[in-house]
């Protein structure tokens, strides 16, 4: 019984999906978020950190979990469409968890390559809303959807050209997302 329930604890590090055209930092920040470790407000004062507020310092209209920040507040939910958008395929659902939303990706009808490209730039721009949350909450500088979604790609393009056999993929084609993987 114990045996099981520590199985069952370890489950998410195992099914979780590596990928080396993410970088290792931004892998293990959406390991961690999925299981609710980033030090979200909510986090530090579940650890018993005297915070009076845990609200959202983005929409102001829930408490800040990983699940909210990166999947569910507003600003991400206006990120996840265009991000879908941009990558051509049908709108995500923003109503669950960040492994939801992995899952969803990996169901995707594409081929294995692109289905790689697309769950990178997924990691990728979890890492990206969490930045922003950051610089919201310490520097109260917040960008736009247009202004992340081109950090998005940016960083995502640079994964692909450096880490993947893909490296011809143009500037062009990756903002388009129009690959032949
Ligand atoms: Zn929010």
């Amino acid at each position: 019984m114990a045996l099981s329930r520590q199985l069952d604890l370890n489950a998410p590090a195992s099914d979780f999906e590596w990928n080396r055209w993410a970088t290792n930092k931004s892998l293990m920040f959406v390991w961690r978020a999925m299981e609710e470790r980033i030090p979200t407000t909510t986090a530090l004062k579940n650890r018993g950190l005297n915070i009076p507020d845990v609200t959202c310092g983005i929409c102001g209209a829930a408490e800040e979990t990983a699940t909210h920040i990166l999947i569910q507040c507003n600003f991400a939910k206006r990120t996840w469409e265009a991000v879908a958008d941009w990558l051509h395929i049908p709108l995500l659902n923003t109503e669950g968890d960040i492994k939801d939303l992995l899952v969803e990706l990996k169901e995707l009808q594409r081929c294995k390559n692109e289905k790689r490209a697309i769950h990178a730039v997924a990691i990728q721009t979890m890492w990206i809303l969490w930045k922003n949350r950051n610089g919201k909450i310490f520097s109260n500088k917040q960008d736009d959807v247009q202004r992340i979604m081109m950090e998005i790609k940016e960083a995502s393009y640079q994964g692909v050209k450096t880490r993947s056999k893909f490296r011809l993929v143009s500037r062009q084609e990756w903002w388009d997302f129009n690959l032949s993987m």
